[in-house]
């Protein structure tokens, strides 16, 4: 056995072993109801983040994506399916998850809270990159012609004054489902509005000024944050990561990335950047992180909040805002 095949083997060994330990964590950790506490299931980050801030310690939160995996794609175990069952409340945001979709069509009853129905969502064709560049030259987003009739775009979290507006509508559901806290749920939901209006003017502050409002992502999930601040998005991929870019896409893109000058190509913390990669060398570009919060990647210590202010950072560099 040569040196680099044996620490291949070990390699895949403590591979295996961690994922043991993680499955293994995972188990006690969602193991029982809590009598003292609210049982609420979230879809997703963002979502666990909504219920966690302004549930606090009379909430108990279990986010049904792992950390670390990006949780368009997300399937159901058994147990997990039994969480949905027994929760109390099942925050989710119906169109971003089919398999959670479909459990709680199945099971969840008249205990879910769906982000889609307290905060209408856009068309998936909104913030698309479409235009005139005024020298008979027109093109349209590729991608935005692929997208069926009347599908939503679910990236809402994305602009936090959206963000804000579904926790308050989440603490007054919090406050039905458990009546005896429901004036710590408004107030918590109300500080966590202060803390994101004060983010969106942030961002509203470091993008006004900038050389460029093009920015070419990995996936198109930023059309809420094009949308709040005047960007222009450009999508390798559709709304789901996981859609092959064609090559005539990619032509595409890489013919966009040059016409608007690009500096900066980003890709997701989630998913490979090597599509991003191979069109920033054809043009000559950087690549950098832009992340769609869909998950927290498993070793960050962040939060939403501090996320976002990591790509407002990256947003300034790219797009030489002064
Ligand atoms: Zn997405
Ligand atoms: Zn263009």
């Amino acid at each position: 056995m040569t040196f680099r095949t044996a620490s291949r083997a070990l390699a895949a060994a403590t591979a295996a072993l961690a994922l043991t330990l993680v499955t293994g964590c995972t188990g006690d950790e969602a193991a029982g109801n809590d009598p003292e506490r609210v049982d609420v299931v979230a879809g997703f980050y963002p979502l666990q983040f909504l219920a966690e801030r302004i549930g606090g310690d009379a909430v108990a939160v279990t986010n049904l994506a792992r950390p670390g995996a990006e949780p368009h794609d997300l399937e159901l175990n058994p147990r997990q399916v039994s969480q949905i069952i027994d929760a109390e409340l099942i925050v989710f945001l119906h169109g971003f998850q089919p398999a959670v979709d479909e459990a709680i069509e199945q099971h969840g009853g008249d205990h879910a809270f769906d982000v889609a129905e307290v905060e209408p969502l856009l068309d998936a064709t909104a913030g698309g990159h479409d235009h005139d560049h005024g020298d008979g030259h027109d093109h349209d987003d590729e991608h935005a012609d692929e997208v069926s009739d009347g599908a939503k775009d679910p990236h809402v979290w994305l602009d936090p004054t959206r963000l804000a507006t579904i926790g308050d509508k989440l603490a007054e559901r919090l406050g039905a489902v458990d009546p005896d806290h429901a004036d710590e749920y408004t107030q918590r939901a109300a500080a966590l509005r202060t803390e994101l209006e004060k983010l969106d003017t942030e961002f509203t502050e470091g993008l006004k000024t900038c050389q460029r409002r093009e920015i070419v992502v990995s996936h198109t999930a930023f059309g809420y944050l094009a949308q709040r601040y005047q960007l222009e998005q450009i999508g390798i991929t559709g709304l789901t990561p996981e859609d092959e870019p064609s090559p005539q896409r990619l032509a595409a893109v890489t013919e966009e990335a040059r016409e608007h000058g690009a500096t900066t190509i980003f890709f997701e913390t989630l998913v490979s950047p090597k599509v991003a990669e191979t069109i920033a060398r054809e043009v000559g570009a950087q690549t950098a992180v832009l992340d769609p919060l869909e998950g927290l990647s498993a070793e960050n210590g962040g939060d939403y909040l501090s996320v976002m202010r990591t790509n407002l950072e990256s947003l300034r560099t790219a797009l030489s805002c002064s």
